[in-house]
């Protein structure tokens, strides 16, 4: 397996790292009290081309194949410090990715320009306040009529709730069936009659996303809103899911790498007891460990990528790189606030804020249990 970086990707990388430094990361102490969506960097975002990254050039898309794609967000992850920003953009690629596979041409002809153009943002709804990791004990209902479906139901947390112009939506259309084939994935458009958004969840961390809860009240959508066909939605989750993975993983990496350079930089700076503390064992080991973590989860993600561009799937990869990858980042950020002792602790160092956004990444994508479950399954056992 060739995991060796082209000249375009290192270009790739370059590229978006001088970009997120220079565009990305001011006034962000504020930025995150305010918890308030960034349209305008999302805009700058969107005019660099992070809103297509992934999705084909005869969509309005970049063309990046997988690997491409998981540099670019391991680079972006790393430079732009706004850790909310990157996650809101995720949620948009990774929706977009069910809509370029299992899209008609027709739905993708009518929202991929403005999709790739950042000007729609796209969410996926998926969770529900009474099935989060049981997922497809769902309520959602889409009932079809004539010439459509009418969606009653609420969906829980979803990134990007609040400011999404398209929502993936999935739902039960077939509920005499359990699990396979009783869920069906549907588009829809934000100015569509019984749709609407609660009011961004206030959060512990990743504060710039917006999350919030979707209503669906006697909501119809037309027939050529279904994407794929009826029934598919767990198969178009799950292929979305093990993608997810695998891109939140390179954004973790790209967060620990970060986390890892101030750490270093930290240590070798601050003197205690005479001498630079990063001399100290105790903590040294933990700066040994983020490194360790970052070499051996990148190599996942990489290997995941490939695998991906070489048109394979990747359940067991995806789940072990979401736990790894969640796992490393959120150790880091702890051992971090440590190593930078009450400073670490203090807003204005902008440490704690690493640890208050890792949080979460062992809770979406499924939880680690869910993944240990799901890898445990994959088993055979
Ligand atoms: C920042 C953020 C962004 C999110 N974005 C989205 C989004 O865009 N779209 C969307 O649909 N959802 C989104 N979610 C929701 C997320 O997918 C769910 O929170 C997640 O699936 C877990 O569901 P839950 O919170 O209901 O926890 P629960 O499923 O109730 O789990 C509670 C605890 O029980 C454990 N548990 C549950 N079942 C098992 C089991 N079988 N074995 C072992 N342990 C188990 C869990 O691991 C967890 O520790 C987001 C959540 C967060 C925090």
């Amino acid at each position: 397996m060739d995991l060796s970086i082209t000249p375009q990707q290192e270009q790739l990388r370059e590229t978006i790292t001088r970009f997120a430094r220079k565009e990305l990361n001011s006034d962000l102490i504020e930025r995150d009290r305010a918890a308030a969506f960034p349209h305008e960097l999302w805009r700058k975002c969107a005019e660099l081309g992070l809103c297509a990254l992934p999705f084909a050039e005869e969509h309005g898309g970049s063309g990046y194949d997988h690997l491409s794609t998981v540099i670019a967000i391991e680079a972006l992850s790393y430079a732009c410090h706004d850790s909310g920003l990157v996650h809101a953009l995720l949620a948009h690629l990774v929706s977009g990715r069910a809509l370029e596979i299992f899209g008609s041409p027709e739905l993708k002809q009518r929202h991929f320009p403005s999709i790739c153009s950042g000007e729609k943002i796209l969410a996926q709804g998926a969770t529900e306040a009474d099935s989060g990791s049981d997922l497809f004990s769902m309520r959602t209902r889409a009932v079809r009529d004539d010439d459509g479906y009418v969606i009653d139901g609420a969906k829980m947390f979803v990134s990007n709730g609040p400011v999404a112009d398209l929502i993936l939506a999935l739902a039960v259309t077939n509920p005499k069936r359990k699990g396979f084939g009783a869920h069906s994935m549907l588009l829809v458009e934000r100015e569509r009659p019984g749709f609407s958004s609660g009011s961004a969840f206030e959060k512990m961390g990743l504060r710039t996303l917006q999350n919030s809860e979707l209503i669906f009240e006697a909501c119809r959508v037309p027939l050529g809103n279904l994407v794929g066909k009826e029934g598919q939605g767990s198969i178009i989750f799950t292929e979305v899911m093990d993608w997810e993975r695998i891109v939140f993983g390179a954004c973790h990496l790209g967060t620990l790498s970060r986390i890892l350079e101030a750490c270093v930089a930290f240590a070798k700076e601050r003197k205690q007891f005479g001498q630079q503390i990063g001399k100290f064992q105790a903590v040294s080991s933990k700066i040994a460990r983020m490194k360790m973590n970052l070499e051996l989860g990148r190599l996942m993600v990489y290997k995941a990528a490939v695998m991906k561009d070489r048109g394979a799937r990747a359940p067991l990869e995806a789940a072990t790189i979401k736990i790894f990858a969640s796992e490393s980042l959120r150790s880091a950020a702890i051992d971090a606030v440590q190593i930078h002792g009450a400073s670490g602790y203090m807003t204005e160092t902008q440490i704690e804020r690493e640890l208050r956004d890792s949080a979460a990444s062992t809770i979406y994508s499924g939880t680690v249990e869910l993944n240990t479950e799901i890898i445990s399954k994959l088993l055979g056992l």
